[in-house]
């Protein structure tokens, strides 16, 4: 007979959250297998994006001797307004940006996830790449026990396992801690490209002095036809990174084709100019779950926890998604070593997890905007109809010199409420607050 297969912990996903963990672990003496079904970590996960050194220090306090894969620490961050023509820039530079190490730094996964991953396979962290876990292997009594893989006679056995599969969250179905599967409503499309420019050029097109200088920003307004979505642009050391995302829903039913929106956008005259003659790297697409805590798993069970984009763990607004992920994976060790010790694996050994997390911004935050997506998907209108009146009237009042300036008024005034009459706008302007706030 076969030998089983045995760790004191299995890690399902290398990406953000489960590299996170298997780190923690293994740095604590346990024997962790970490099985991605990637040929390499990284080698299927996309972001924009931005990645914050306040999760990556909690986990790994000195990363920075060990030069991780960052591209440009973002020094200028914000929001651009897009018109049909035109275009408002609401950012901010220095001050807290300029802040040293920065508290965000682009990056390609493509690079992050094999370092990230090294880091827990170097404290004896045990990779098993190009492998699937397929199901959980159960006691009598329902305990997670293990794991079946796809690989033959792929059954890894431990007394827990740390569930972070990413967005597509089959096996926390499989494990009945969440009884559904993810509402297009709920779930983003993002898709962008990689365009490679001389760094120089970035430099020039996005007004920074140097590498050591980077943009990070959200795109409203003429980009997603009226419809919920936000599009992005963020600069790395010799590529932008420049995409968007859609509800699934929307693009189901007006039977959008991603590509031809991408392509839209980047030919927005205000866009074309910041990505001509760069050379396309990259396209690929990725979904986001922005339910947040309404669309929340149960979080653990007995001998397994959901950590990371599985457990939807992103705030959309915020474009916070990797730093939940990392400081989840890492409270789910913690609990994870704490039950090793006592040797108790129960569902209510699990539940620590789920108080560590409210002690973070994390349950915090998402509990906070539990109604914003919600919110967006009735509001459309802050996606296309503000963004639009914003460029025209600052358009209207930097244009409007000479005229007797009752006259300015007016025509802002109106610029709006042929957009939206006034009465809602003030509406829609508390439903943000409200929604923001939690209230
Ligand atoms: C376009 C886009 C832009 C984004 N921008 C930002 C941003 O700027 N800032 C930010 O903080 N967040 C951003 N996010 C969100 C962020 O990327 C995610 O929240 C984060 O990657 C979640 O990490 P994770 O470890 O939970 O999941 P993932 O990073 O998706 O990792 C899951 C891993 O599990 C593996 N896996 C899945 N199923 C199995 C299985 N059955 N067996 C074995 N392995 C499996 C996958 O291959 C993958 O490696 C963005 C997301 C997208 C799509």
């Amino acid at each position: 007979m076969t030998e089983k297969i045995r760790f004191d912990a299995i890690v399902v996903g290398a990406g953000l959250a489960g590299s996170a963990a298997a780190m923690v672990m293994a740095r604590a003496g346990m024997n962790v297998a970490l099985v991605e079904r990637g040929k390499e970590p990284g080698g299927k996960n996309y972001f924009g994006g931005a990645i914050y050194t306040h999760a990556i220090e909690e986990v790994l306090p000195d990363y920075r001797d060990r030069r991780p894969p960052l591209e440009r620490p973002v020094t200028e961050a914000g929001f651009w307004f897009l018109g049909k023509d035109g275009l408002t820039k609401m950012t901010v530079q220095g001050g807290p940006l300029n802040r040293e190490p920065a508290d965000a730094y682009t990056a390609l996964r493509a690079h992050f996830d094999p370092w990230w991953a090294k880091q827990a396979q170097d404290v004896g962290a045990f990779l098993i790449p190009k492998t699937t876990v397929v199901d959980f292997i159960r006691a009598a009594d329902g305990q997670v026990i293990g794991v079946v893989t796809d690989r033959p006679q792929g059954e890894i056995y431990a007394p827990v396992v740390i569930i972070s599969e990413g967005v597509n969250n089959l096996l926390t179905q499989k494990l009945g801690l969440i009884d559904h599967d993810l509402e297009p409503a709920h779930v983003a499309l993002a898709f962008k490209q990689v365009i490679a420019l001389p760094m120089e050029e970035i430099n020039n097109r996005f007004g920074l002095p140097d590498d050591g200088h980077g943009l990070a920003v959200s795109v409203l307004g003429d980009l997603s036809l009226g419809l919920p979505g936000m599009g992005f642009v963020y600069t790395n050391k010799k590529s932008l990174s420049v995409g968007m995302g859609v509800m699934l829903d929307v693009l189901a039913e007006y039977r959008l084709k991603p590509y031809e929106l991408l392509q839209r956008y980047l030919q927005h005259p205000a866009i074309a100019p910041l990505v001509k003659d760069g050379q396309l790297l990259e396209y690929g697409a990725h979904l986001i779950p922005e339910g947040g805590y309404r669309d929340m798993p149960k979080l653990y069970t007995g001998g397994a926890m959901v950590v990371g984009d599985a457990a939807a763990m992103v705030n959309a607004l915020h474009w916070e998604g990797t730093n939940m992920a990392i400081i989840a994976g890492k409270l789910a060790a913690e609990t994870a070593i704490e039950a090793h010790n006592v040797g108790d694996f129960s569902e209510r050994a699990m539940a620590r997890y789920e108080e560590k997390l409210w002690d973070t911004f994390i349950l915090q935050d998402l509990k906070q905007y539990r109604n914003f997506s919600r919110f967006l998907e009735k509001h459309p209108q802050f996606m296309d109809v503000y963004p639009n009146f914003v460029n025209d009237a600052l358009g209207t009042f930097f244009t409007s010199y000479g005229k007797p300036k009752k006259e300015l008024f007016r025509e802002l005034k109106g610029a709006l409420t042929s957009r939206r009459p006034l009465l809602k706008a003030v509406g829609d302007m508390i439903s943000m607050a409200r929604a923001v706030m939690g209230w």
